[in-house]
């Protein structure tokens, strides 16, 4: 499935309100208009400046820069900023909510934005948080696309004691989106995504970084020869830095984990390549391939050079 399905016969809320009109919250915006997932579509943030352009690109019905007044009167308000603003914007909503109001977000950190959000909440709102695994290295309301989400996963992680029919309602607004919906614990979500998403940011950070600090000759050559695998690591560290700071200073714990795991097997592969030990290399590499072409048989990425990102962006 490479395309959104045909509008929904009934919506999946009366108002959603959406914090944070970037690349993801104007993703999910295009995606709720098109589907007609919602009848109305309120949009708050920050800046008047990104609300405007939100507005002309007819993302939503009307916009505002007070997050009270968006989230009053909405059945869902979906919290699409980078993760370390989410505490000072449940604060100001909490207290606008309606009763039955389920509050959502998108951050790519879950711990910790329970441990900010649930205590916030009013009695008689549902906290259902999700991370929808997709996503580019481009931020602010014209990056997004409302295909962003197709075949790719949503993950859940709702506290034991939630309504469940909160949590039918979110999960049946990303699988409209077209995503894949799992749910798990926001522990068990920050352990797998530090290794799958966070660790890999860092590398990128970290390598590019590296590069950026050699001399003049040698880092233009780098420039000049990226296609030899630099330039992809390039654009996993395009990705904004607001949000990548925010990960990693609200998934501290996990990170750091895996990255002593990373540390301890790069010793083993300087040892190996010290040692001249081919074998070793041949077997890791040849075991390291297999990872990547079950990847491409579960439909997360395509077998084409390149990542074959361009055409899957294509909205
Ligand atoms: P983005 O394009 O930079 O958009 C973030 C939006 O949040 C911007 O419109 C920004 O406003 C607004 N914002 C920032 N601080 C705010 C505050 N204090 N109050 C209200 N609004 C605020 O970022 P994004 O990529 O969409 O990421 C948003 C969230 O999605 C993050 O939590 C991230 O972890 C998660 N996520 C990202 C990806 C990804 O690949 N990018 C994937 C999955 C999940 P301005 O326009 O004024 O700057």
């Amino acid at each position: 499935m490479d395309r959104l399905g045909p509008p929904l016969a009934e919506p999946v809320f009366d108002t959603l309100a959406i914090v944070g009109v970037g690349l993801i919250g104007s993703s999910i915006a295009r995606a709720a208009r098109r589907l007609r997932a919602a009848r109305r579509i309120v949009l708050s943030g920050r800046s008047q400046a990104t609300l405007d352009r939100a507005m002309a690109l007819s993302l939503g019905d009307e916009a505002t820069l007070d997050l009270a007044k968006a989230a009053a009167g909405a059945d869902c308000v979906i919290l699409c900023a980078p993760v370390g603003a989410n505490e000072a914007i449940g604060r100001a909503i909490a207290p606008a909510l309606k009763p039955g109001a389920i509050v959502s977000d998108v951050g790519s950190v879950k711990g910790a934005v329970v441990a900010a959000l649930a205590p916030l909440m009013p009695q008689g709102a549902h906290l259902v948080p999700a991370h929808p695994v997709a996503g580019t290295e481009q931020s602010g309301p014209d990056a997004g696309f409302a295909t962003l989400f197709i075949n790719r996963w949503c993950i859940l992680t709702p506290e034991e004691a939630t309504d469940p029919n909160a949590i039918a309602r979110v999960a049946a607004l990303w699988q409209a989106f077209g995503s894949n919906v799992e749910t798990m614990t926001a522990e068990h979500h920050d352990l797998v995504l530090a290794i799958t998403s966070h660790l890999p940011h860092l590398i990128a950070y970290n390598i590019v970084g590296t590069a950026a600090d050699l001399e003049d000759t040698l880092r233009k050559e780098v420039i000049k020869f990226s296609a030899g695998g630099f330039r992809d690591f390039t654009r996993i560290a395009a990705s904004d830095p607001t949000m990548w700071r925010d990960v990693f200073l609200n998934n501290k714990d996990a990170v750091l984990e895996m990255l002593g795991r990373f540390n301890e097997d790069l010793t083993a592969l300087q040892r190996m390549i010290r040692r001249g030990d081919g074998d070793g290399l041949f077997k890791l590499f040849a075991r390291t391939r297999t990872i990547r072409r079950g990847i491409v048989e579960m439909g997360q990425e395509t077998a084409a050079p390149d990542f074959g990102r361009r055409a899957a962006e294509a909205d």
